[in-house]
């Protein structure tokens, strides 16, 4: 294996590795996918807020059918007693109690008029809340939809991008001598904020930007592979 053609090709791993990693980090990083979770929170929210919003409206439907009923209860009783005072034949007393009775029962009605009035009043009211509530919702699913569909989209081209580069790095890889291959990938795996591979140029090491003094470069030089006095990376003559 050409030792210096293997250091190029380390170089070129390097290369093809942080492009990777660059693109991993921007499929991570997507600005859609705040957005989508935002989206998403927001349509829990939403459904959430409907089915409560139908409970309560159901429950001033209920409340006018219960009042539509107890004053159909009271009206059939006016109507009987207004035809036994119609029927006559009762004594002035009796008379004047039913004429009462009946009275009252009118305004029992009235009560129950004004009642089912307010109810559906806000009866109306509750059903254009849903209204809103559900015209929000269909505006959150699809943005939700188009999110998804711009994020997988997005996906599609980095994961497509990455697996070109996976395929030079296929490439690569078996041209590297494996004692480079495999200090290179240990440096990798460690934390490290400068590249493992430099190439050295205007005597200064592509990794750490230090000078490297003739002596330094040609110390390196006589090791393998050389590496950089300053910073321990690969260096690339
Ligand atoms: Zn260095």
């Amino acid at each position: 294996m050409d030792d210096l053609r293997s250091l190029e090709d380390v170089l070129e791993l390097q290369l093809l590795d942080s492009a990777i990693d660059h693109l991993l980090e921007e499929r991570q990083n997507l600005p859609q996918l705040e957005r989508y979770k935002a989206v998403s929170r927001n349509i829990e929210a939403l459904k959430r807020q409907l089915s409560q919003q139908q409970a309560a409206a159901d429950e001033t439907r209920l409340e006018v059918q219960r009042a539509q009923g107890e004053m159909n209860l009271v009206e059939d009783k006016k109507t009987f007693e207004e035809r036994r005072l119609y029927a006559g034949g009762m004594n002035a007393r009796l008379t004047q109690n039913l004429q009462m009775e009946i009275e009252m029962l009118g305004r029992q009605i009235e009560t129950f008029e004004e009642e089912i009035l307010a109810a559906l009043d806000v009866r109306e009211q509750q059903d254009k809340d849903i209204e809103a509530t559900t015209a929000l919702l269909t505006e959150a699913e699809s943005d939700f939809a188009r999110l998804e569909s711009e994020i997988s989209l997005a996906w599609k081209a980095i994961d497509d991008e990455v697996a070109k580069d996976e395929t030079k790095k296929s490439q690569v890889v078996p041209r590297i001598d494996p004692e480079i291959l495999e200090i290179y990938e240990d440096m990798r795996s460690r934390p490290r904020e400068l590249p493992s591979v430099g190439r050295l140029e205007d005597d200064s090491c592509g990794a750490c930007h230090l000078r490297l003094s003739k002596a330094e470069q040609n110390k390196a030089r006589s090791s393998f592979p050389p590496r950089c006095v300053h910073c321990r990376a690969i260096l690339v003559f």
